[in-house]
């Protein structure tokens, strides 16, 4: 038999570029290896999910059998990669070498880890996938006090998901304002405003640096001498692209496995998407780009060579306490904020000397405004 398509992780980029193949060619062997058990879910949903009062088996979409035979494909689940030769077109499970005709790195990035001293790591949480939703929802339940760690998107998220899900939730983090780099500061105020709203508390500046166990739970010592008296904590610093396997392999990396506008690494045969993979020359860890991704690459796997182009990239962030819409400007771009409103409804607009849109920031009311202001966003890969 000749060698498969092997795919490397199950996320979203992993069975979409293979969704996207198999429209193109339902033949060829297809195999998919995954660290985790295989589950299809959409990953965005872990951050509602206290909201909505969903475990982690009622955000699965599909088994990881239901979605081999929609694929046709053979799927190796709790299987960690641990080396590729591209010379010989193989790569490594431990000891056993498996060839392939083409290799799709799509194993996404993994959770960044601050040090903190004291005895009680194992109540520090992080949530990248379905196990790990798992994991912190068993530890949570009973409790009700939860230390956050990080205000970026992701942290404002949980910060709204915890405390409609009925938990008293404490934030901290080093900087001056909520998704600096990602929001103005009218804008971050107005997402802060709302999430303190419904009791979420903020320490924005320091740090925890020591999480010690109490008769009472936890006690988080902060870098500002203050205190914060909690049950658990979830970890939401950020993530950093997987790319020493790749770099191991002799592949171009920079701050995501390097591919070109076909998904290609520097060697024929090996391709990367999804949160891993920089495309030239960015690294966007969002569904939207994903799918653009999967798209292009789904066609040049099955013969017909496709570039993968992106439109504008708005996110919307899942603060529903204050609605948010962002398109950050690309980095280094040369304007100006405007910025609009008050309260929780904002209007923040990045425009160039010649008037051009390149970003903006959206909250509360002024969200209705995003199609309108998505359709003067020039494309982010043109
Ligand atoms: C809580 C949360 C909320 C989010 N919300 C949004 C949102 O609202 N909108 C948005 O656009 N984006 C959102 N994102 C980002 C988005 O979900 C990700 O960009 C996307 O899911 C990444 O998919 P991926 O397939 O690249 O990576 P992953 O989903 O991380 O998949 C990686 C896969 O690779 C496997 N793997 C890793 N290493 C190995 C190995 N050595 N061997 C074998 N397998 C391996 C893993 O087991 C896994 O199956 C959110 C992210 C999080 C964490």
């Amino acid at each position: 038999m000749s060698a498969p398509v092997v795919i490397i992780g199950t996320g979203l980029a992993g069975y979409n570029v293979a969704k996207e193949f198999r429209k193109h060619d339902t033949q060829t062997p297809l195999l998919l290896i995954t660290a985790d058990d295989g589950r299809s879910y959409s990953k965005p949903m872990l951050s509602t999910g206290f909201g909505k009062n969903k475990d982690a088996d009622g955000l699965s979409m599909a088994e990881v059998g239901a979605m081999a035979e929609q694929l046709n494909a053979e799927i190796r689940t709790h299987t960690r990669i641990s080396g590729i030769d591209p010379g010989h077109r193989q790569l490594w499970l431990g000891e056993e070498a498996v060839a392939y005709r083409d290799l799709v790195l799509a194993w996404g990035a993994e959770v960044i880890r601050v040090p903190v001293e004291g005895d009680a790591q194992d109540a520090i949480f992080s949530i990248n996938d379905l196990e790990d939703y798992a994991r912190f929802r068993a530890a949570a339940a009973g409790n009700k006090r939860v230390l956050l760690l990080g205000a970026g998107l992701i942290g404002c998220e949980f910060a709204n998901d915890l405390t409609l899900g009925g938990y008293s939730v404490e934030l901290v983090a080093p900087c001056e304002q909520v998704m600096p780099g990602l929001l103005h500061p009218a804008a971050a105020a107005a997402v802060q405003a709302g999430l303190e709203g419904i009791g979420a508390r903020f320490h924005l500046g320091p740090v925890l640096s020591r999480l010690q166990r109490t008769d009472d739970g936890l006690l988080g010592h902060l870098s500002d001498g203050s205190q914060v008296a909690c049950d658990l904590v979830l970890s939401a610093v950020g993530l950093r692209p997987r790319i020493e396997l790749a770099a191991a392999a002799g592949l171009a990396v920079n701050r995501g496995v390097v591919v070109d506008r076909q998904l290609q690494t520097s060697h024929a045969n090996i391709y990367a998407l999804g949160d891993c993979a920089e495309v030239d020359g960015l690294n966007l860890l969002y569904v939207m780009p994903l799918m653009a991704c999967a798209r292009a690459l789904g066609q040049t796997l099955a013969g017909k060579p496709a570039a993968v182009s992106y439109g504008p990239m708005p996110v919307t962030v899942k603060t529903p306490v204050c609605p948010l819409v962002v398109s950050p400007p690309a980095r280094g771009a040369v304007g100006e904020w405007t910025v609009t409103g008050s309260g929780g409804d904002i209007k923040a607009l990045y425009r160039d000397a010649e008037e051009q849109l390149l970003g903006y920031a959206l909250t509360g009311t002024a969200v209705q405004e995003k199609l309108a202001l998505n359709r003067e966003l020039p494309p982010l890969l043109a």
